[in-house]
């Protein structure tokens, strides 16, 4: 069985949710009241970036600083060279933005893993947004992670995939994945549908759980 890893990146990958902070810090707090209308639905994931990126006033210098602080999540790192020993693909299904991933990212060696994202550009004092993935059915979210999932999924039929993420953008997600794992906002949504899932807490639980169910060796 070929099994891929197809991962949310902030607070999954990233130990702390890194695009709220960074439009927290940069917005003075402003975005902070946006977050519950993002929840609730009555704003798109798309209409809150836009809005978000709009209160951004700031050079590429002073936001790569800030990006500094953020760490990834316990065993991640050795998560990465796990799947490339087992010709596992790993990949980074976002709804945030590629270039802070990226950043964090390459900050950790790890430049050259896939990320799928919206996109957003620094450029001239500020942060411009865009969305290079189309959603077919979904309305709520930038790049659907639902729709990225069945495209994978019409690529690579006979892979087995698995989703780790922990919050609301990964929603669209969990029932298009044969594994999924779950944790804070995602896992109480999951409960709450009766979706299968596992709870997890760092990527040292997802690759002893991946192991034991056979998708991976050690
Ligand atoms: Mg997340
Ligand atoms: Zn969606």
């Amino acid at each position: 069985m070929r099994t891929a890893i197809l991962s949310d990146f902030d607070g999954t990958v990233s130990r702390r949710d890194i695009g709220y902070n960074l439009f927290h810090h940069f917005s003075q707090g402003r975005n902070a009241e946006l977050v519950p209308l993002w929840k609730s639905g009555a704003l798109s994931t798309r209409e809150c970036l836009l809005k978000e990126a709009a209160m951004v006033h700031a050079s590429p210098d002073e936001i790569f600083r800030f990006l500094d602080q953020f760490e990834l999540n316990r065993g991640f790192e050795d998560f990465v060279r796990q799947c490339r020993s087992n010709g596992t693909d790993l990949i980074i299904l976002s709804d945030g933005l590629d270039f802070y991933i990226k950043y964090v990212l390459e900050r950790f060696g790890l430049s050259d893993l896939p990320v799928i994202s919206n996109t957003g550009l620094l450029e001239n004092g500020g942060l411009t947004v865009t969305f290079p993935y189309d959603n077919q059915s979904c309305d709520r979210c930038g790049s659907c992670k639902g729709e990225r999932i069945r495209e994978y999924r019409q690529r690579h039929p006979e892979t087995a995939i698995v989703f780790i993420g922990d919050g609301y953008s990964d929603t669209c997600g969990v029932s298009e994945a044969d594994l999924v794992f779950a944790k804070k906002d995602l896992e109480q949504y999951c409960v709450l549908h009766n979706i299968d899932h596992v709870k997890y807490d760092t990527f040292i639980d997802v690759s002893r759980c991946l192991m034991e169910r056979g998708y991976m060796r050690d």
